[in-house]
């Protein structure tokens, strides 16, 4: 390579900051692994919180129809609905290939409930308002989902819906991060 140490060393002083390398006296500049680069990239994701970056839910009642339900998924321009019931408490989700297979069916969109294509309470994913963005970066990962219900769960054990997480939550956060630089 035709670059001189001069040019280099503002380079190499970054990566041994990040501690990708290290240097010795005499040894130089060594490789270290990426483990800590891992560590740096986790405890960055855990300072920001589900609660400042959580958009507003898009939810919908049991009893709405299927064919409904598909019209606000255009309307909200959203991938899921949360479905709730009466009183406002988390029943159910509903995804948009929930609403295919109802659709590709026989049946009439207009007479069928969301809540017989949705995934039932108890078995929803959720996130609560103070756990950290990693925690709902892993979560959606986990369970495989597109989106978490935000949840907060009173006394009675019932879960109120207060917003939502996506996975573009997750990557717009990922791109704030990376254009912190440009600012
Ligand atoms: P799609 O079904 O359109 O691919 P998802 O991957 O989000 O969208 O959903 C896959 C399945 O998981 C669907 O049956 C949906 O009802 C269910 N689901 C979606 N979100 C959750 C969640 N947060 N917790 C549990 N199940 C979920």
């Amino acid at each position: 390579m035709s670059l001189t140490r001069a040019t280099l060393r503002p380079d190499l002083t970054i990566l041994t900051m990040s501690g990708i390398l290290d240097a010795r006296p005499r040894v130089g500049y060594f490789y270290i692994g990426d483990h800590r680069v891992k560590d740096l990239v986790g405890d960055l994701f855990r300072k920001y919180l589900v609660k400042d970056y959580k958009s507003l839910p898009i939810v919908v009642q049991e009893q709405t129809s299927v064919y409904d339900a598909v019209v606000t998924m255009f309307l909200e321009d959203v991938g899921t609905l949360f479905v709730v019931r009466e009183e406002g408490t988390l029943a159910g989700v509903a995804s948009r290939k929930d609403l295919l297979k109802v659709a590709i069916g026989q049946s009439n969109l207009h007479e069928i409930p969301v809540s017989v294509a949705m995934t039932r309470m108890p078995n929803i994913t959720t996130i609560d308002l103070e756990a950290t963005m990693y925690d709902a970066a892993r979560k959606l990962i986990e369970a495989e989902v597109d989106s978490l219900p935000v949840v907060r769960v009173d006394g009675n054990q019932q879960v109120e819906v207060i917003g939502r997480i996506t996975k573009t939550t997750v990557t717009r956060l990922i791109v704030e991060l990376g254009s912190l630089r440009n600012i």
